[in-house]
């Protein structure tokens, strides 16, 4: 069932490809039911995806129906299972983008919308621009028909538990530092840093049109401060979807700003002549490891139907489904 980076290439004539974050935990600590519940909610997201792309639907509708299973997840970083902020509350951001038409929508900071990854929808189908933040972005979603949620629904006594424990770190002064060696990382950062800032979902589609699609959803990390944004809700950097392919990515947010990651893997394929594989070797096997502390993985899919899932952290919640209906998962 488990599936590396090793494995030939997986090719699609259309389908779909999700990530739930890089943010696993270690095997030793990765109980059977535990892992039998993630197991489970990304064939749930993926048979949703699917089914969304199975009739008229299109891979903007595959996008979103995956992610938004994911959302209502407790298990992972976003929507429900969001990470809280140094002030207790939830912040969230996502973004969408569509390949053959350039058009892209994000959000940023919301608190109260239970799908994120709609508003950005309706931000890129609905809106004259392109990112909105904050309560600007949350008026946006009333006037788009999507009601408040109350901050009850995003309680998760397990992310509560990260904040305490991220807050205990920062009293010691073990506050990430900002430049450790990618291989040590996790070791020197320790699993509970990378786990604060992992857990993002995101998926990218391709569909019968030949259209590609890419979209992430995010809590972000715990215990940020200051309208702290990662990359997930920056186009470019967490997602992005062009004439070559369409990227998601997860990880540590600031370094894929940095090197603008999504749009750095379309441009190797664009400029290069590189394949996807190669594009998403060399982007986070190179530049990020590169660049010290690059923590994090990418899913990808091109225009022929090439899937990549690439990552360099010990593992990824993963998965993706054929033409077919098979669908496969993994996490180490
Ligand atoms: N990339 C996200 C962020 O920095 C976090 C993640 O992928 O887990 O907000």
């Amino acid at each position: 069932m488990e599936e590396t980076r090793a494995v030939d290439s997986i090719k699609v004539k259309w389908g779909l490809v999700i990530h739930g974050g890089v943010g696993v935990l270690p095997r030793d600590q990765l109980t059977p039911e535990l892992e039998e519940a993630y197991r489970a909610a990304l064939t749930e997201s993926l048979s949703a995806g699917f089914e969304a792309m199975s009739g008229v639907g299109s891979a903007i509708d595959g996008v979103v129906e995956a992610v938004k299973v994911m959302e209502d997840s407790p298990l992972f970083n976003a929507g429900r299972g969001s990470n809280f902020t140094a002030d207790g509350v939830v912040s969230m951001d996502a973004s969408i983008m569509e390949g053959g038409t350039v058009s892209a929508g994000a959000v940023a900071g919301v608190r109260d919308v239970r799908h994120p990854i709609r508003l950005a929808r309706h931000v890129m189908e609905d809106c004259p621009h392109v990112l909105l933040a904050g309560e600007g972005a949350e008026a946006f979603a009333r006037e788009m028909g999507m009601p408040s949620q109350g901050s009850d629904f995003f309680f998760t006594q397990r992310r509560w538990d990260d904040l305490q424990a991220a807050k205990e770190r920062e009293a010691k002064g073990e506050a990430t530092p900002n430049t450790v060696d990618v291989g040590a990382a996790e070791v020197a950062v320790g699993a509970d840093e990378l786990k604060d800032r992992a857990g993002t979902v995101g998926s990218v589609a391709l569909d019968r049109e030949g259209r590609l699609v890419a979209g992430t959803s995010t809590g972000g990390s715990a215990n940020k401060k200051w309208g702290r944004i990662g990359d997930s809700p920056v186009v470019a950097a967490g997602t992005y979807a062009g004439s070559h392919c369409g990227v998601s990515c997860t990880g540590w947010g600031e370094y894929f700003i940095r090197h603008a990651v999504a749009h750095d893997i379309q441009a190797r394929m664009a400029y290069l002549g590189v394949s996807l594989r190669e594009a998403t070797d060399q982007v986070v096997h190179g530049t990020l490891e590169d660049h010290r502390a690059g923590l994090g993985g990418v899913v990808a899919m091109d225009r022929d139907g090439y899937v990549e899932m690439c990552f360099n952290t010990r593992g990824m919640y993963r998965g993706w489904v054929d033409e077919t209906g098979r669908v496969r998962v993994a996490i180490f």
